[in-house]
């Protein structure tokens, strides 16, 4: 049978629409349904978690309050120094903790249940299905395979979106809907404001990959021969949590780089405006598996491309191509210079490339540099992050990466104003691209913040819909009183 396609307008409708199904999105939905409503969840991929899965980036940084002892200056120790620290204060519970306790359960996080770690490992192949589980239990209807292509819009409110697929053309009417692109895209399209990076400049892109087959004995062992030469705290606190089998962070040997570079033999980053070599560095992490920590296979957080606005698919291509030569290149490099990777090999490369900051929408508040960096309490918080701020050098310059420690408490709330898009009624966003400045986003961006900016979009979304309300009208006295009960700290 010889077939022709005629592309169908379809019409549905729900309560609540959140587009993107990664860190923030699955968080949404889950809370948005689990407070009455009706949940469609829309997602570009055939996986949930987007960044947190896909992307391969295997730690939620900072449930737990991190400030480490104030004398402690050596950036190698405060790296390598709190993967597994229980001693300071928990920020963030709810269905953050879910999932890692649900993770746990599947001897696929590591920790204990019930307390995050300052620096939760998790395997990110599980955590597809675990989100994916957790969401479904709520009854939230995913979609896959599905892009957002327009959003459906009158005077000041978006009723939805449009999704194109293979077979059709979809608009989904919602009541509200939640935009957890990441990139801010259903808010772009409203006609939201926003900014990009820092005066247009965006942090590096990373895209990550895993090495497997590693000989972690015999980095240890070269790390302990050259401990002047790397430094003796960092060696033995690497060499502790080995023997205790717990998380790690490797950081680069440079004088191996060093020597690479003069031989014309390490990768250097794309499109980099003012490279600084002495810079130069990568975090390598052994992954957690099936209930331990596999330090034979381990994953490469490497910033690869620089001066990309990953909203230009264009540009987004070019980089992403060149980061897989570069991944592949710095597999090379492992195998020839470093001790233990001889036999080692490029095992895959994540499916999702790590962006890590983009467009930012202008919220009814915009939460600043000072606002994160002093510590400060909001009346209508709607959950705490706290220890530092992680910014990557936009350039690849000096600073390459700065960690600001969060002042006062150690912690500071997240607005609800920030999930609100100035002028547009009946949208929220949450995730990487809630209204902050450049600085405030290295905290807003982490997958913890992210968490809780989902939980509590999906979560107001749901009382809007019952009080008839928009969510800008949300009492937010109410909302925060429904988080608390749903074991959020606020
Ligand atoms: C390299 C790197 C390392 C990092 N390291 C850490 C770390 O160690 N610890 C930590 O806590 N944080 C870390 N972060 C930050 C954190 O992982 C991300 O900022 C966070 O996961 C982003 O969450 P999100 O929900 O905003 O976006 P994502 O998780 O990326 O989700 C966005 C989702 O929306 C979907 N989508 C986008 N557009 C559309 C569309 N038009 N239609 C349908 N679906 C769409 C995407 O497919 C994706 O699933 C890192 C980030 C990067 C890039």
């Amino acid at each position: 049978m010889i077939l022709t396609m005629k592309k169908e307008t379809k019409k549905i409708s729900t309560d609540v629409l959140v587009v993107g199904g990664g860190t923030a999105g699955f968080a949404a939905a889950i809370a948005a349904a689990r407070n009455g409503a009706k949940v469609i969840l829309v997602e570009q991929h055939d996986y949930l978690g987007g960044t947190l899965s896909g992307g391969m980036v295997n730690m939620i940084r900072s449930m737990r309050h991190m400030q480490g002892p104030k004398d402690l200056e050596d950036k190698k120790m405060k790296i390598a120094g709190y993967e597994s620290s229980y001693v300071d204060q928990q920020l963030v519970y709810s269905v953050a903790q879910e999932f890692v306790d649900r993770m746990i359960d599947a001897a696929s996080a590591w920790g204990i249940k019930g307390q995050a770690a300052t620096r939760q490992f998790f395997d990110p192949e599980m955590a597809k299905m675990i989100i994916e589980q957790m969401v479904q239990e709520a009854g939230v209807e995913i979609w896959y395979y599905s892009q957002t292509t327009d959003v459906l819009k009158s005077d000041s409110s978006v009723n939805g979106i449009v999704v194109e697929n293979l077979k059709e053309r979809i608009e989904i009417n919602a009541k509200v809907t939640i935009d957890a692109t990441g990139d801010g895209d259903v808010c772009a399209n409203a006609g939201a404001s926003y900014v990009l990076g820092n005066e247009g400049h965006c942090q590096p892109l990373t895209l990550y990959f895993t090495i497997d087959n590693v000989n972690f004995d015999k980095i240890l062992q070269y790390m302990q021969e050259h401990a002047d030469d790397i430094g003796r705290e960092y060696v033995k606190r690497i060499v502790q949590l080995r023997e205790e089998e717990k998380p790690l962070t490797l950081l680069p040997f440079k004088s191996k780089i060093k020597e690479a570079l003069e031989n014309g033999d390490y990768p250097l980053p794309y499109n980099a405006e003012k490279l600084v070599l002495e810079t130069l560095t990568y975090m390598v992490r052994p992954q957690f598996k099936n209930g331990k920590m596999r330090y034979n296979l381990v994953s490469v957080n490497h910033d690869m491309a620089y001066n990309i606005d990953a909203t230009d698919r264009i540009q987004l291509t070019k980089a992403t191509i060149a980061m897989r030569d570069i991944a592949v290149k710095m597999a090379a490099f492992y195998r020839k210079y470093i001790p233990g990777f001889e036999d080692s090999y490029l095992a895959y490369t994540a499916p999702f490339v790590g962006i890590r900051d983009t467009r930012r929408i202008i919220g009814d508040y915009y939460l600043t540099s000072e606002d994160v960096l002093s510590g400060r309490a909001f009346e209508d918080g709607i959950g705490r992050y706290g220890s530092v701020a992680d910014v990557h050098d936009k350039d690849g310059g000096k600073k390459q990466i700065m960690l600001s420690e969060v002042g006062g408490q150690g912690w500071f709330h997240i607005p609800y104003r920030t999930m609100l898009p100035k002028g547009i009624d009946n949208l929220l966003v949450a995730g990487r691209c809630v209204s902050a400045d450049y600085i405030a986003q290295g905290c807003t961006r982490s997958q913890a913040a992210c968490i809780v900016t989902g939980q509590a979009a999906g979560t107001a979304a749901a009382l809007a819909i019952k009080a008839g309300v928009k969510p800008r009208e949300v009492n937010i006295t109410e909302l925060q009183k429904v988080l608390t009960q749903q074991n959020q700290i606020i």
